[in-house]
């Protein structure tokens, strides 16, 4: 299948709105975080390196082959592997959110989280929109070995946090990718609320359901 100019169009259109909206709600500052889309020839959108989301042009958004080569647009974000790698991974993977966000950073540098699922079971849409966060070990930027440590936790859950950095998250669609990064950062906004509170997360058995329903 090949990738229309329509739907390249629509994707791009797409990208600034999100990367606009996440701006313009305090989501990410500066010029950090990136999104990304998969279309149906198996290339990726990518936010240009140095660009803020909350200003995106979106004829310049990188358009890059399967294989990483920039066939349209700016020079890609320089965390475009991170996005390479879960879609590498995920065959279900249709967009990939990365942001800094606050509060989601802030539990990616506790001490004493489980690292095989950082939050608890706090919320109903949590648990449906984000349910497992891995904690991917810390490495430096531009460090490659990053890219082998987040395809080791991201075949096994659609968002990962990435130690001391922020979360990557996947979805089917950009939307579905955009509204669970912000349901994690939500959710980590009342993590650190609850800090020092004895707290009553979902139990086991009403998680089950959840998964179990949707
Ligand atoms: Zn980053």
């Amino acid at each position: 299948m090949t990738a229309t100019l329509s739907e390249q169009t629509k994707q791009r259109d797409a990208i600034a709105k999100t990367g606009r909206s996440l701006f313009d709600r305090g989501f990410t500052f500066g010029s950090t975080g990136n999104v990304s889309v998969r279309l149906g020839d198996g290339s990726l959108l990518a936010t240009p390196t140095n660009a803020s989301l909350g200003d995106l042009d979106p004829a310049r958004i990188s358009h890059l082959s399967e294989k990483g080569e920039l066939l349209s647009g700016d020079k890609p974000t320089k965390e475009a592997f991170l996005h390479q790698c879960v879609y590498c991974a995920r065959a279900d993977a249709a967009a990939v959110v990365h942001l800094h966000s606050t509060h989601s950073v802030a539990i990616s540098i506790l001490a004493d989280v489980d690292p095989t699922d950082v939050l608890p079971p706090l919320t109903a849409y949590y648990v449906m929109r984000v349910g497992k966060l891995p904690l991917v070990p810390y490495f430096p930027p531009g460090d490659e070995a990053l890219a082998n440590a987040v395809l080791a936790h991201i075949g096994t859950a659609h968002a990962v946090l990435l130690a001391n950095h922020g979360p990557v998250v996947a979805g089917k669609t950009l939307a579905d990718a955009q509204y669970a990064t912000e349901e994690l950062e939500e959710a980590a906004k009342l993590f650190l609320l609850l800090q020092g509170q004895r707290i009553r997360p979902l139990t086991r058995e009403q998680v089950a359901a959840l998964r179990a329903r949707f």
